[in-house]
Parts: C-alpha cells; sequence; structure tokens
C-alpha cells in the first residue's frame, strides 16, 4: 500500500512515493519540461529510490501534462504496490481549508474558484490533480494546501486595512508555504528543547519563493505573505513588499496594462530584476559583478525586515530557524540577515553557519538568546504524512 504525492507546477511535475505510514519514503522523482515552451530541451523523465539509487530516466514524446501523467501512471504500476491515495499539493485552499480535503466535485468547483487568487499555480495544481484521478481512480485524491497552516491565524492577522465588505469579499491575508512550515514547525520541540520549541519561532523559507511566518507553540501567528504569493520579501523574480502606489503610477503614467505588471511583479522582479543577471542565488553569489552584490544585500535587508516585523506578532523571539534552498545552503545569506537582527540579541557561530549545509543544526553562540537554525524542509513528506492521517481519520468511512 503506497501514498503517492504530487507537485505540479507549470513545468515540472514532481513526485514521490511513500509507505502507507507516510513516513518511510520509497522513491521520488520528477518530469521536467513540460509546458509550450518549444525552446526548452524535451521532457525528461527521470527517478530514484529513496536511498539514492537509480530507477528510470527517459525522454517523454511530448511535452503535455497530461501525457507525461498518464507515463508517471503506467510506469507507477510496475514499481510500486497499490496506490490508496494521492496527496495533491494545492497551493490555494481559500478561508473554507484548514486540513486536508478529498477532491470531489464540490472542492474542485470551489478551488477552481480560488483560480485568479493564484492563477500562477492553481491551475496546474488543479488539472493535475483532475488528471491523475483519472489515471488512478482506484485512489483518494486529497488536497493539501499551502495556505491551510495559517488558517490559526487571528483574523486581526489577517486583515489589511480596507474597508470591511472586501474582507468579506475574500481581500484577506492568506499566507502561504503552509506545507514546509508544518513540516518544520512539526519538528520544532524535538530539535529546538521543549521550552523554546514551543516558544516564539520565526522560520524563514527562502527558496526561488521566499516568506516568513511566526510560530507560536506549532501554530502560525502571523506570516510575511499575504493576499497573493508575491508580498514580503524579496524572492527570485517576485518583488516582495511594494507601496501599491508604484502599481498606479505604472498603470497611470508609464501605460503598463495589468499583464504587464503582473509580468514585472511576478518574472521580471526580485534577484532577476536587482541583477540585470539570474534569479538564482548561486549564481549571485558566484559572481563579482556589482549588480549581483547589490540584488543579494537588498535580498538579505528585505528578509530581516519582514522578520523584525514578525517579531512584533509573535510579542518577541526565541529563535529564528532558516529552511529552503537558500536558507539551508547559503552561509553568505544566514549571516547577512543575522548582521541586520543583532539588536535582538543574535549571536552567529560563524564556523558553524559555514559548515551547514542542508542539515539540522545550531549556528548561533552557545549564549546566544535568541538562538539560530537550520532546519531542512521537506514539503513531500508533509503531503504523505497529511494524507496518512487523514487516512487513518477516515478508516471506517
Ligand atoms: P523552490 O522554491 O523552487 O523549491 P528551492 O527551495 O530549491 O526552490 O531554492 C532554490 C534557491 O536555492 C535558488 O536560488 C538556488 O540558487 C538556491 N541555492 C541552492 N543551493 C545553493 C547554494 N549552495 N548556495 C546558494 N544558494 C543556493
Amino acid at each position: 500500500m503506497t501514498i503517492l504525492t504530487l507537485n505540479a507546477g507549470s513545468a515540472t511535475l514532481k513526485f514521490a512515493a511513500y509507505f502507507d505510514d507516510g513516513e518511510r519514503p520509497l522513491l521520488h522523482g520528477q518530469i521536467e519540461h513540460l509546458g509550450p515552451s518549444t525552446s526548452d530541451p524535451p521532457p525528461r523523465f527521470y527517478a530514484c529510490r529513496a536511498d539514492g539509487q537509480h530507477l528510470l530516466e527517459t525522454v517523454l514524446p511530448q511535452r503535455d501534462p497530461e501525457t507525461a501523467l498518464h507515463h508517471l501512471a503506467a510506469w507507477l504500476e510496475t514499481e510500486v504496490s497499490s496506490v490508496t491515495a494521492v496527496s495533491h499539493r494545492i497551493v490555494h485552499g481559500g478561508p473554507r481549508y484548514s486540513r486536508p480535503t478529498l477532491l470531489d466535485d464540490e472542492a474542485f468547483d470551489y478551488l477552481e474558484g480560488l483560480v485568479p487568487l493564484a492563477p500562477l499555480h492553481q491551475p496546474h495544481g488543479l488539472a493535475g490533480a483532475r488528471i491523475l484521478q483519472q489515471q488512478l481512480p482506484q485512489a483518494r485524491h486529497l488536497a493539501c494546501f499551502d495556505t491551510a497552516f495559517h488558517r490559526t491565524q487571528s483574523e486581526l492577522q489577517q486583515r489589511y486595512a480596507l474597508p470591511e465588505e472586501l474582507f468579506r469579499l475574500g481581500i484577506r491575508r492568506y499566507g502561504f508555504h503552509g506545507l514546509s512550515y508544518q513540516y518544520v514547525a512539526e519538528q520544532l520541540p524535538q530539535v529546538l528543547g521543549e521550552r523554546i520549541g514551543r516558544g516564539r519561532v520565526i522560520i524563514v523559507h527562502l527558496g526561488n519563493g521566499a516568506s516568513a511566518c511566526a510560530v507560536v507553540n506549532g501554530r502560525s501567528i502571523a506570516s510575511s505573505m499575504g493576499f497573493t504569493a508575491l508580498e514580503g520579501l524579496m524572492m527570485g523574480s517576485r518583488c516582495g513588499r511594494i507601496d501599491p502606489g508604484v502599481l498606479l503610477y505604472l498603470q497611470d503614467s508609464l501605460d503598463f496594462s495589468s499583464a504587464d505588471i503582473a509580468d514585472l511583479l511576478y518574472r521580471r522582479s526580485g534577484l532577476l530584476g536587482v541583477s540585470g543577471i539570474s534569479h538564482d542565488m548561486r549564481q549571485l553569489q558566484a559572481s563579482a559583478h556589482p549588480a549581483a552584490r547589490r540584488a543579494v544585500e537588498l535580498f538579505c535587508l528585505m528578509a530581516a525586515r519582514e522578520i523584525a516585523s514578525l517579531v512584533v506578532s509573535s510579542g518577541g523571539i526565541d529563535a529564528l530557524v532558516f529552511t529552503a534552498g537558500i536558507g539551508e545552503h547559503s552561509a553568505l545569506v544566514r549571516a547577512g540577515i543575522v548582521e541586520r537582527l543583532e539588536w535582538l540579541g543574535f549571536r552567529l557561530d560563524p564556523e558553524a553557519n559555514h559548515q551547514t549545509i542542508a542539515t539540522t543544526s545550531c549556528i548561533s553562540d552557545p549564549g546566544s538568546q535568541p538562538s539560530l537554525w537550520v532546519i531542512p524542509t521537506n514539503e513531500e513528506a508533509m503531503l504523505a504524512r497529511q494524507a496518512a492521517r487523514w487516512l487513518e481519520e477516515h478508516q471506517s468511512a
């Protein structure tokens, strides 16, 4: 019996299979270079076992996700015993979903209504779920949401200072990266100790998308991302916090259409926009160009500013935890952020920081209060765990 996890993006399908306890991984892989772009290399499907042993690498004949998922379903039939549940990563669950849900017609309808709130992510997740439901009809198909972890936030934390009727229309702070935050939050008492782990912890997820979340006693109480995945920290190609007056000016005085503005904010800003070189932190760190250094500096400044602002919501801070690609690998960025927060009492251990690459580790001086940590995230593992818990709760159903 197996749980399959599926994370369907615009050009990449990431999947993993777990035993149905949701804890022991069996295999993982991805199908990349999908979608309309004909200039990309041909679609590539590869998979390996949990221990790293190579299982498959092949080129697919077509770029469309439907064909790709058909190949995935057929291949899985030969590799794993029957798939009990498929845990689909769906970015937006709106105000309704604070937990995983079974993907029936009503759930699909509601989630499709949320597409305008996450136009770059929601359609791919839902399309992947619909297709795989046809390919694997015997399995339970569940939606697990990036917004769900944040539904514990108070109503005040979810508000913008806009008229009440707009709040009621759903214009509120949702928060994202919830699967990642929940995975890290569930480890806090064990890694940081009961007292600090259940205290006031800020987790910073620094990947291509980046955000920060204040967690108190394991629950989200505030986050830097709000209505969409644009707000807050500077990201690979997204701008983060911006004066909304800039958007009015672009529209009214520079003749930007709404499509131009979306393209600017989602695809041409952030590290890419500021450096003019790349959205990729590794490449910027390797570059001696002043524009690359400027982008990295601004990234650190904006992250520090958002973290400090979240400390107001948590009423203080006992620990800061870095996670995701940049957070787990970049000692330079971690140091650049912590340097700007020393006034909060942080004392980085430069050697521990330098040596920590994608492992759970304390990177502050023994006397530092608050303390500093790296905890690698694993969204696939969280998807599998949520499905296993759902199956257990609905065993008799
Ligand atoms: P995604 O949000 O797509 O899941 P990841 O969490 O994998 O992204 O993070 C991708 C980011 O991590 C990229 O900017 C990449 O350059 C950065 N990164 C990965 N390894 C390193 C490294 N060794 N040093 C600096 N940045 C790194």
